[in-house]
Order: structure tokens, then C-alpha cells, then sequence
């Protein structure tokens, strides 16, 4: 008899009886692929990943790693630069394999399986002049976007992805399936938009659609580092006020030794501006004209743009496997010492491939109460994201120290210190870092947890404990 060739732990035999998806642990010959998670720095070694195939197989897993106490692990897009779609020793509920999406064109929504990516969604709803906010990477996957937030390049007129999750279904911590809306398990409706993945697993969203495109005028322009104060503080002022089909942000971040940019750009810092009008091209092309002259450019690669080209845009510029250390902080107010502050950090940057990003936020997100979804406040209209990246494990230490130190800083520009669950370090602040980001939701979320999952089965996240 040869000898086996992977190490399944304990049931697990009896588990692949039960599934249509596959098992696959330790020796099997795909396992290091299906472990790999978009962010280089992580390198878990579950003990089993199951691809489902379904809702059934997501109940079947949950109830195996329930009964037998391993911690599990949930992978969307596997996306999530802390890796918390990954688990040493434990089980992975790997959603690849569900990726279908359907429009239902009566309803006005689109039904988005768990493991789908943003790739997924737009390929069939763009050609249809149709889009929900969504992730501007389209490799990014919907689930994990989805239940902390999501931001989009339309978040000013259609809100955050979570504004427009009309419902989903859930698979719970007992292997329940249950139907999430405004009419059924309204609280765990509620939880879901911005509770992250704290209270199941969802299998299916509706999300709403809006009519947009299929062509929309997009900025892109690219001014010199010495002129960032000036054009993020003119950026600043020039958005302020504008009409809620204009999203933008500002960065500082370097253009890439390549051989398809001009010699005199390669390996050069920039601050640029990008922005999107949600409407007619040629209306957003003079809405967005100002955002193209606040200094002389270096490069200005703005103009109409089918939004699905638009979409797939921005992957190259983050690959798979790279080193990447995110954390974002909501500003209360784009001061000009908040501006200084960016330019100062900025200039720092340990890496070239480290991105300073300050999005425009309000419009329609910041018409949403704090207590009406679980996300909690909306109120400052500016997010900053710094987004640490680098190639060499060597370097882990000082590009990890860079980005904490900066965070730590700015929280002199934002007093409640509130965080984006779906740009977390590596979550090192813990309960700390929930509470301040659910706020006065926080009690409620506990109680909500306490009710569908009050033994923490799904805490490998933004955990938020079950109220005792
Ligand atoms: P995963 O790593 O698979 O999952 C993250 C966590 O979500 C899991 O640990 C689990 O707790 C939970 N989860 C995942 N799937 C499920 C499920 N089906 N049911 C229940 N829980 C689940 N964010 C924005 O808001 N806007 C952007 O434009 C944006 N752009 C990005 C671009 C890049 C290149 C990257 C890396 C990230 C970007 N993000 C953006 C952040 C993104 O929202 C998060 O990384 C998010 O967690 C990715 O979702 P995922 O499904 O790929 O994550």
C-alpha cells in the first residue's frame, strides 16, 4: 500500500464524503498555490482548505471546524493585506469556486456570489451601462469590500458598497442558511453592512445598480512633488462643495522604472489627482477641468474611458505578492496642517512603491447616520490611506515602522481615531481599534454577535465579542 499523500487532519475524509468542492491539505500538489494570499507577507499553513461549491458545503465546513474547535479562516479575493483569510493549523473556507453573477434587470440588483471578484461583477454589468460601487482593483474580491465598507469611484453619488446591499444570504456559525434583508434578520442585515465578516458567511449578495457609462471622464494628472502643498490644498478646495457625481482623491507616489514611460519620468516622485464624474462625459469633462490645472503637469492622462477599461485600470500597478502594510484613518478636517503633514511623510517614503493616498469622501456616504448600518460614523469627508509596499522581506521592519509612525501622527488630525477595516495593518490594535471604529454601534454589534455566533467561531477578523 503507498503511503498517503497528504496529511488531512482528523474527519476529513468523512467531510470530502459530504462536499462537492475539493479538500486540499498539506502535500497535496496545489496546496501552496491555494494557501498564497494576495499579500507576499503572508505565508499561513492551514491544516485544510475547502473549496465549496456551494452554500451546502459552506454549512458542512462550518460545522466541522465548530465541532472540532479549529479556528477558521473565510477567503473572498483573498485581498486583505492582514491575511485574515488564512489560518496556521486551521480550516479555510475557500470561496474561489463561487464566483456566478447574475443581473436581475426587474429588480434593479445584481446577485453576487461570495468568492467573486470585482472583475466578475463588472464584466457583466458594465456592458450593460450598469455598475454598483465597488473596489477600483478588479482583482479585489466583493466579500471582504463589501462587509467592511467599500469605498468606490462612485461613492459620492451611490454611497459605500454596503449603502446598496439589499440583502444576502448567510450561512450561520451553526450551519443555519438564512436570508438577510430589510424583512428577515433585519439586525443581521444591519450587521453585515460594515461588521465585517463577524456573523457568517455569505454566500450570495444583492447589491442594487445604477446606471452608469459605459463611457464616464476620468482624470488622471500627474504634477511635480515640489508642487504637492499646493495641489493637494488646491485639490481640496476645488472639491469641496462639488457636486456629488465627482469623486476624487490626491497621492504622492513614484512613477515605475518602465520601459513604456518617457526616460525623463522613470523612477521620478509625483502628487497627482484622480477623479471620476458619475455622469454625461461631456458635462464631467468640464466639471473636471479645474482638477487639471492646479499646477503645470508633468503628464495629464485624462479623457473618456469605457468604465469597465477604467475598472481593470490600476491591477498592474499592484501585482500579487509584493510586501504591502495598509492602515487607513478618517481626517476630521483636510486642514492645512493636515496637508503639510501628508507632504512632510510622504517625502519620507522608505519605498518608491509606497502609495500616500487622501480620499474625497461625503456626498451620499455622509448622508448615512451613524446607526443605520453598522459602519457607524460618516461624518468626516476625508480618508486617509497610507499604503506601505515594498519587494524585500529585509525590509519588513522599516517599511512597517514608517507606516505605524505616520498613522500614529495623524491621529493628531482625527479625534475619534477611527480606522478602515478594509486597509488594517495587521490589525495589531486589536478591540481598541473596533470600538473606536463601530463607535456607538459597538454595544449593539456585541449583542448581534452574542445572538448568531456566541462562540466566536468567526473571529478571525475585526473581531467583535459576543456580549456576555
Ligand atoms: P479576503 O482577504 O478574502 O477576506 C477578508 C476578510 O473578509 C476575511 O478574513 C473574512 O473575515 C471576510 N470575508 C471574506 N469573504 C467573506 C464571505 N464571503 N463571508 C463572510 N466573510 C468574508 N477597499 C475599498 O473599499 N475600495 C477599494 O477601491 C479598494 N481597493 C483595493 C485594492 C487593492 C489592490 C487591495 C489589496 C485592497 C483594496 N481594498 C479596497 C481593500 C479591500 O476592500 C480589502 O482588502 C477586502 O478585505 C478585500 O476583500 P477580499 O474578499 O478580497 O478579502
Amino acid at each position: 500500500m503507498s503511503a498517503p499523500t497528504t496529511a488531512r487532519p482528523a474527519g476529513a475524509d468523512e467531510l470530502a464524503e459530504q462536499v462537492a468542492g475539493d479538500l486540499i491539505a498539506p502535500g497535496d500538489p496545489r496546496y501552496d498555490e491555494a494557501r498564497r494570499l494576495w499579500n507576499g507577507m503572508i505565508d499561513k499553513h492551514p491544516a485544510l482548505i475547502v473549496r465549496c461549491a456551494d452554500a451546502d458545503d459552506v454549512s458542512a465546513v462550518v460545522r466541522f471546524a465548530a465541532a472540532r474547535g479549529l479556528p477558521l479562516a473565510v477567503r473572498g479575493g483573498g485581498h486583505n493585506v492582514a491575511g485574515t483569510a488564512s489560518v496556521d493549523d486551521g480550516v479555510v473556507i475557500d470561496l474561489s469556486a463561487m464566483r456566478a453573477v447574475r443581473v436581475d434587470a426587474d429588480a434593479g440588483t445584481v446577485h453576487v456570489e461570495g468568492g467573486a471578484t470585482w472583475a466578475d461583477v463588472d464584466r457583466v454589468t458594465a456592458p450593460l451601462g450598469l455598475a454598483t460601487p465597488g473596489g477600483v482593483v478588479s482583482e479585489t474580491g466583493v466579500a471582504g469590500l463589501a462587509l467592511s465598507g467599500g469605498v468606490s469611484s462612485q461613492r459620492r453619488l451611490h454611497g459605500m458598497t454596503i449603502d446598496n446591499l439589499v440583502s444576502a444570504d448567510v450561512v450561520l456559525a451553526d450551519g443555519r442558511q438564512v436570508h438577510a434583508s430589510a424583512a428577515e434578520h433585519a439586525d443581521l442585515h444591519w450587521a453585515i453592512r460594515g461588521g465585517g465578516g463577524n456573523f457568517g458567511v455569505v454566500t450570495s449578495f444583492e447589491l442594487r445598480l445604477h446606471p452608469l457609462g459605459p463611457e464616464v471622464f476620468d482624470v488622471n494628472v500627474f504634477y511635480p512633488v515640489e508642487d504637492a502643498a499646493r495641489v493637494i490644498a488646491g485639490w481640496r478646495d476645488a472639491v469641496a462643495g462639488a457636486p456629488d457625481e465627482i469623486t476624487s482623491a490626491a497621492f504622492v507616489w513614484t512613477f515605475p522604472v518602465v520601459p513604456d514611460l518617457p526616460e525623463h519620468l522613470r523612477g521620478v516622485p509625483y502628487v497627482g489627482v484622480t477623479a471620476m464624474y458619475a455622469g454625461p462625459v461631456a458635462e464631467g469633462e468640464r466639471a473636471l477641468r479645474p482638477l487639471r490645472a492646479l499646477a503645470t503637469p508633468l503628464v495629464d492622462m485624462s479623457g473618456p474611458v469605457s468604465y469597465l477599461d477604467k475598472q481593470r485600470s490600476l491591477d498592474p500597478y499592484f501585482p500579487a505578492g509584493l510586501r504591502y502594510y495598509w492602515k487607513a484613518l478618517y481626517l476630521d478636517d483636510l486642514t492645512d496642517a493636515a496637508v503639510a503633514q501628508t507632504v512632510s511623510w510622504s517625502a519620507r517614503r522608505p519605498s518608491d512603491r509606497t502609495l500616500v493616498v487622501i480620499r474625497h469622501c461625503g456626498g451620499a456616504m455622509s448622508r448615512v447616520a451613524a446607526h443605520e448600518t453598522a459602519f457607524g460614523d460618516r461624518s468626516s469627508e476625508w480618508m486617509l490611506s497610507i499604503d506601505a509596499t515594498w519587494d524585500d522581506p529585509a525590509d519588513d521592519a522599516r517599511n512597517i515602522a514608517w507606516a505605524r509612525d505616520y498613522w500614529d501622527d495623524a491621529h493628531r488630525h482625527s479625534r475619534d481615531g477611527k480606522t478602515y477595516f478594509n486597509f488594517p495593518g495587521l490589525l495589531e490594535e486589536g478591540d481598541a481599534a473596533v470600538r473606536a471604529s463601530h463607535g456607538a454601534n459597538h454595544a449593539r454589534l456585541a449583542r448581534i454577535k452574542a445572538e448568531y455566533d456566541p462562540g466566536n467561531l468567526f473571529r478571525l477578523n475585526p473581531n467583535i465579542r459576543p456580549a456576555t
